[in-house]
């Protein structure tokens, strides 16, 4: 039987960095990745948007590791070349009864530590955006938007120079841990039925890492949260946008509201909105939804023309929370909290993932390392 020190399951954005931290942290390092690529699931299916860290609750996992991993991100990818651009947001008060709402944004922000938001009047608005209704907005300066496969590339480069590997078509089945394995490591058994011993394990499977948990023997079930899957769809804007910054309405519950982020290339694209579905491989969008989108986004940008809207992609939320229950925090689940050794398991790794990826590299490695 094979083996190997450290193995890493997933080749998405988190996968990757975790891997790469390990590598550079002396560990032996294998990537398996089920797909034939690294980056075909949910970070190929996202707003590649560096979240500031505004909306997250004070003290969360998600707060500290956005704030943390944006200013990791914006200083790995500036010193790589990988392409990004600082473009900024705008989140804006449609109504008088929204006003409120921004200073209530503001201070959460604060208490995440970032204080670089402002508060702008109507016109101070709209001499940014000239295309642009709204009573009042805030503007976060350090809201940005990255190529995230040009960062994949970056974050396998490094994990490669650094003596990890890469193994796509390589699915993992189930794993034997510690004393289930009869032996002084886990043994991983793969799809194709090969056998593989390791000592680490970090499960950064996305959508199936509660599924693949399930099929740790040797890991209490009650550790393994239940997945849920939230779809959001996607509806691209024919033509140019008259924007050139990322436009939030105020969140609304359960999602941040049908907002509008761009690409490096300039083309806009209005969501996600939230679909609960049963199925993670539901990633179909029905054109039907993009009704709703209109009049969603015409309270922020009025001159949106009549079919102007076509049905983009979706991505799936890799939810560890139901509907109408209190929005679940990342779980980073280490020994400390399921007790076997050199077992890390990543569940709920939702927005703001990408932003948090290399935050979280550092998180892991500290867990192991
Ligand atoms: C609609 C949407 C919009 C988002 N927008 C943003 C945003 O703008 N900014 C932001 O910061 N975050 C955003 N996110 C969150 C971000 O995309 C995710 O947090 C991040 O991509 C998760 O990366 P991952 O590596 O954990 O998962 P994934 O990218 O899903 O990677 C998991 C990998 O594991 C592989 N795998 C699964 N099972 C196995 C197995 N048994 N064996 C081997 N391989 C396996 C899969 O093939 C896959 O490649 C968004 C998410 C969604 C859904």
């Amino acid at each position: 039987m094979d083996q190997v020190d450290t193995v890493v399951v997933g080749a998405g954005v988190v996968g990757l960095a975790v891997a790469r931290a390990l590598a550079k942290s002396g560990r032996e390092v294998l990537i398996l990745e089920a797909a034939g690529a690294i980056g075909t699931g949910t970070s190929s299916r996202n707003s590649e948007v560096i979240h500031a860290g505004i909306y997250y609750e004070p003290g969360s996992l998600k707060a500290g590791l956005c704030v943390r991993g944006k200013e990791l991100l914006y200083a790995y990818c500036e010193e790589r070349g990988v392409a990004l651009r600082r473009c900024g947001k705008l989140i804006v008060a449609t109504s008088e009864a929204e006003r409120p709402s921004l200073q209530l944004i503001r201070e959460r922000a604060a208490a995440n530590g970032v204080h670089d938001l402002a508060l702008l009047t109507r016109d101070e608005a709209r001499a940014m955006e000239p295309a642009l209704e709204c009573v009042a907005a805030l503007h976060s300066p350090s809201t940005g938007i990255v190529d995230s496969h040009a960062l994949m590339l970056s974050l396998l480069g490094d994990a490669e120079q650094a003596g990890g590997l890469l193994a796509p078509h390589s699915e993992l089945s189930e794993v034997r841990l510690g004393a289930a394995a009869g032996r002084d490591a886990m043994v991983l058994t793969m799809a194709d039925g090969t056998e593989l011993a390791a000592h680490h394990l970090v499960n950064a499977a996305g959508l199936e890492a509660p599924a693949l948990a399930r099929r740790f023997a040797g890991l209490d079930a009650r550790h393994v949260p239940k997945p849920w899957f939230a779809k959001g769809n996607y509806f691209t804007l024919g033509g140019k946008a008259p924007f050139s910054r990322l436009i939030y309405p105020v969140p609304e519950a359960g999602g941040l509201g049908v907002h509008l982020t761009l690409d490096l290339g300039g083309q806009a694209k209005f969501g996600p909105d939230v679909q609960w579905v049963e199925s993670a491989d539901d990633l179909q969008v029905d054109p039907a939804r993009g009704e709703a989108f209109y009049a969603e986004v015409r309270k922020y940008w009025p001159g949106l023309a009549d079919g102007a809207l076509q049905a983009g992609y979706a991505g799936m939320r890799p939810k560890i929370s139901g509907p109408g229950e209190p929005v679940a925090d990342f779980v980073i689940q280490g020994p400390g909290e399921h007790g076997v050794p050199g077992l890390v398991n990543l569940f709920g790794i939702e927005s703001p993932g990408l932003t948090s990826s290399l935050a979280i590299g550092e998180s892991v490695a500290a867990i192991l390392c």
